[in-house]
């Protein structure tokens, strides 16, 4: 399978497509690729049984689409988990250099690589690793955009995007670091944060993409 389709399987799933049908539009905003290509990918994909596809409604993985893009989400999370422990790796590094080797990595090698790392729960951007079996523990988690002045909380996740990667690790902000808001500016302005013993702002647009937990 070329790395391409199994981008389609990854996103899919990402967007909920083991359990509903994913628009194509959806998936044409995500993948940023026109939505007569995706379509006719998903035509495709539908022929080879990883997908069903309902006219008008979206598309939705099969057994075995899932089990394609688990493999590829557990593979992409434990290299990034290597690159950063081992090689020095910094947060968007890790991410774009996984993207690759998502692609080039049988169950034998993940699973050995699993265990070499002594069998993480999550990425370093904070997403949950799939186990074998593609079962995923994740708390329940809010947006830190949600959140209102005098808030504390635990920074758990981030979207592993390039430019946000790099602007929040400039920032110092890392995955389990305890935040409390100071202020929110009104229309949709910057988030005042104290992390550690230092106060940041960070853009609304930012904060947007970055999920908390406040019950801890
Ligand atoms: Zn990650």
């Amino acid at each position: 399978m070329t790395p391409n389709k199994e981008d389609y399987l990854k996103e899919l799933y990402k967007l909920g497509g083991s359990e509903h049908l994913v628009s194509n539009k959806e998936l044409s905003q995500k993948l940023k690729i026109a939505p007569a290509s995706v379509s006719e990918m998903l035509t495709k994909l539908s022929q080879e049984s990883l997908l069903i596809t309902e006219p008008y409604k979206g598309a939705k993985l099969t057994k075995e689409g899932i089990g394609i893009a688990i493999s590829l989400l557990r593979g992409h999370r434990l290299w990034e988990v290597f690159l950063i422990r081992h090689l020095g790796y910094s947060w968007s590094e890790a991410h774009e250099d996984a993207e690759l080797l998502e692609h080039v990595s049988p169950v034998r090698l993940t699973g050995r690589l699993e265990r070499f790392l002594n069998y993480p729960a999550y990425c370093p951007h904070g997403n949950a690793i799939p186990d074998q079996n593609g079962q995923i523990k994740e708390g329940e988690l809010v947006l830190l955009s949600t959140l209102a002045a005098g808030t504390t909380a635990i920074i758990k996740k981030v979207q592993e995007e390039k430019e946000l990667l790099d602007y929040l690790q400039t920032q110092g902000i890392e995955i389990g670091s305890q935040i409390t808001v100071l202020a929110v500016d009104d229309y949709e302005g910057p988030f005042t944060l104290v992390l550690g013993d230092k106060t940041i702002q960070i853009s609304h647009k930012a904060a947007c993409q970055i999920y908390v937990s406040t019950n801890e």
